[in-house]
């Protein structure tokens, strides 16, 4: 059937998770179930279909999961933005802030053609800390971020409203207030 199923009752929420006081957002039990994984794909990608999109970007490591499943469904390639001293090739790396400390993700430096039109993903914003990083990396490998799209948003961490101040569309499907 066609039935439109309720996404957000397919997240896991697991209390003091990494650590206490904090409510950890599971997509693993979304990805498990097979009419979930294919609807939230699918509603990931379709406010973006026909804008012309050349490579979706996809943040380590949940990211990987809807992007490679996205890139599919658009017959688009997909290229990863991993964690330090991940990828096997030459690399473009950008530094941002954690509640404590930093931290760095990279891409590889020929991953991307200048001008090439990019849909970014990722299954969580929060803080919008590492989302903004990634815009900055491909905006300085010459990337035209056509938008983002985030299975889950945590509207009280102002993550979307920091993206969209960046000029990046951003699309979510679920909030957890
Ligand atoms: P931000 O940089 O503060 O927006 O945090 C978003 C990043 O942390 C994403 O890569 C998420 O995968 C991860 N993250 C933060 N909180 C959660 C959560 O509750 N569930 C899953 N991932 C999370």
């Amino acid at each position: 059937t066609s039935e439109t199923l309720d996404l957000k009752s397919l997240i896991r929420s697991i209390p003091d998770y990494p650590k206490t006081g904090i409510i950890f957002r599971d997509i693993t039990s979304l990805i498990a179930h097979g009419a979930g994984f294919k609807q939230s794909v699918r509603q990931l990608v379709d406010p973006y279909r026909g804008q012309g999109i050349d490579k979706i970007v996809g943040i380590e490591a949940r990211g990987f999961i809807f992007g490679g499943a996205m890139a599919e469904q658009l017959g688009v390639g997909f290229v990863p933005i991993r964690k330090q001293g991940k990828l096997p090739g030459e690399v473009i790396g950008q530094d941002y802030a954690l509640e404590y400390g930093t931290d760095r993700i990279e891409l590889h430096a020929d991953a991307i053609k200048a001008g090439e039109k990019i849909l970014l993903v990722d299954d969580l914003i929060a803080t919008g800390g590492t989302a903004a990083a990634a815009v900055d990396l491909l905006r300085r490998a010459g990337a035209d971020i056509v938008g983002s799209a985030f299975v889950i948003d945590l509207p009280e961490l102002g993550g979307t409203d920091a993206l969209r101040a960046k000029g990046v569309d951003v699309h979510c499907l679920i909030a957890f207030e």
